[in-house]
């Protein structure tokens, strides 16, 4: 064992864990010029296929990381959700009317998502070190040290930081202390790939039965599906289960070309914390939710999207650690939304009585069919519905799509490493104070290290009702983090104190 002071390797962050969360903190760290480590236990990609929908959030990060053609290249729309009991169709979703420029989830296996963050990451310099297995953590007061094993041999690694991005038996996590909070799910599910042959309805979709076998169909590429299904006993046929309820709509259709048939158990829990002083936890080291509506990889890649910009400024000493805490400020109370969310469809779709089954049948229908309940279901089914108003370093109002603590639904800049200043001009009348207002913003944005640009935009119709020019700070994730229709200086600086507890953006 090489010990602290005999050539240990030092890096700001070490990355435990290369699957999608770790593979994107990993490269957005990358990306900034941050040193940091990534390991994974296993040899090589794991290739039992897990994830297969990509929401609109997560296309819209891939889109700003200049991925997105990729993606869509690899995968299959699915456009719609539609939802079937008893013989009938309750209701249809339409994602098209999410609010994204992507209406629609992306069906690709997770395998091919992490193929695609690998290359990212490549490109950038970075690389996944694999067979290296984290087997302990030991937090001093200036550094972690990590031990790691990696094909026989062991080593430690001297970190300012880790982030376990380990998945569901975190070692992280577990050297920490950080607990586990929530309970499993005693129903087992099972999933397969095929074919369908005789399938009447389009290829763009997915399929919830809420049937005695429920069963859920994922859209992939090339006409096959991801079936989903709660087996009907320990040891049935599970092809036979899942055709058992899909004939019940389409007389004619059967399961073809079958690969991959297993049964899995999960759990519905949320870390207790997401930072214990220099480790934090991301993705499903973090949380575990029902996979029944395809949230638990995207929370994770979004987990270390908000992460990746708070980690960089503080390892460059821009911002003071503190930052940090407003991850999981942020970013827990949407691992409690979505495991909360999965409990109650975990609970609808195990339901046996006829009469609990025909009222929930009932609910279902009306959210799908009355206008707001049906756009909530939208938007919460694309990942749109998340906003950061609450947090502690979102600065100012506002309503609407361009609120504090809103994603930004403009692409501006796509790819922007730092913060975006964004000037709004007066809708109405030209404000006479514009042109020195973007000259005093540009002489901020130029010596701060926390605003990268500043770009105008027209968006007199999203910010209805209101007078003078607004500024808005839209932050590396996408979200704004700072609104303002006056003193915009001052609020600037506000913003700066308040992201770095540095007193002013102005570096000195
Ligand atoms: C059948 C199924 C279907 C799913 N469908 C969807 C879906 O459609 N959409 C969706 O969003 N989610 C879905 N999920 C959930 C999704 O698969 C996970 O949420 C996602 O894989 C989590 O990514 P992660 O990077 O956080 O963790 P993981 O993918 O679990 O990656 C953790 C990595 O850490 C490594 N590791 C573990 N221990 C150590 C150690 N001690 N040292 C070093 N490395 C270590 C592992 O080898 C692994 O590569 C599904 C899950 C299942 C089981």
């Amino acid at each position: 064992m090489i010990g602290r002071g005999d050539g240990a390797e030092r890096v700001s962050v070490l990355v435990a864990g290369a699957g999608p969360t770790g593979l994107l903190l990993a490269a957005e760290l990358q990306r900034r010029g941050v040193s940091c480590k990534l390991i994974d236990a296993l040899p090589e990609p794991l290739r039992w296929d897990r994830a297969t929908v990509i929401h609109p959030r997560s296309l819209e990060v891939f889109e700003s990381l200049g991925l997105i053609d990729r993606f869509l290249e690899a995968g299959t729309k699915q456009c719609a959700v539609k939802i079937y009991s008893a013989g009938e169709l309750l209701g249809a979703l339409d994602l098209s009317e999410c609010g994204s420029s992507y209406g629609f989830n992306l069906g690709l296996s997770e395998e091919v998502t992490e193929s695609i963050l690998t290359d990212y990451l490549t490109a950038l310099g970075g690389v996944v070190h694999r067979a290296s297995r984290l087997t302990g953590v030991r937090v001093q007061s200036d550094a972690v040290v990590a031990e790691i094993e990696e094909n026989g041999s062991r080593y430690r690694v001297h970190a300012e930081w880790i982030v376990g991005c380990d998945g569901l038996h975190s070692r992280t996590r577990e050297s920490s202390g950080i607990v586990l909070e929530g309970h499993d799910i005693d129903a087992p599910w099972a999933v397969f790939d095929a074919a369908i042959a005789g399938w009447t309805d389009h290829f763009e979709l997915n399929v919830g039965y809420l049937d005695a076998v429920p069963v859920i169909l994922t859209a992939l590429p090339g006409r096959r599906w991801r079936v989903y299904l709660r087996p009907s006993s320990p040891e049935s046929d599970l092809v036979d289960d899942a055709a058992s309820t899909v004939r019940r709509y389409a007389g004619g259709a059967s399961f073809v070309d079958v690969a991959n048939p297993t049964r899995f158990h999960c759990a519905s829990k949320v870390a207790n914390r997401f930072r214990s002083g220099r480790v934090l936890l991301a993705g499903d080291a973090a949380h575990l939710c029902s996979p029944a509506q395809g949230h638990g990889m995207n929370t994770g890649l979004q987990d270390a999207f908000n992460l990746a910009w708070k980690l960089a400024l503080v390892c460059k000493g821009i911002a003071d650690s503190s930052l940090l805490d407003s991850y999981e400020a942020e970013r827990r109370p949407v691992a409690e939304m979505v495991a909360h969310s999965g409990d109650i469809v975990e609970a609808g779709e195990l339901l046996t009585d006829p009469a609990d089954r025909r009222s929930r049948d009932a609910a279902i229908r009306t959210t799908f069919t009355e206008s707001s309940s049906r756009h909530n279901e939208i938007v919460a089914e694309t990942e749109l519905n998340v906003d950061y108003a609450a947090s502690p370093i979102v600065l100012g109002g506002g309503a609407g799509v361009l609120a504090a603590g809103q994603r930004m639904p403009n692409k501006i800049p796509a790819g922007a490493a730092g913060h975006t200043v964004v000037l709004v001009p007066d809708p109405v009348a030209a404000d006479p104070d514009a042109a020195r207002l973007r000259e005093a913003v540009q002489k901020i944005v130029d010596r701060s290290r926390v605003f990268e640009t500043i770009v105008s935009l027209d968006a007199s119709r999203a910010l209805d009702g209101r007078a003078g020019s607004t500024l808005l700070v839209v932050r590396p994730d996408g979200y704004i983090g700072m609104r303002c229709e006056e003193h915009h200086l001052a609020a600037l600086e506000r913003y700066h104190a308040l992201v770095t507890s540095q007193p002013s953006a102005v570096e000195k």
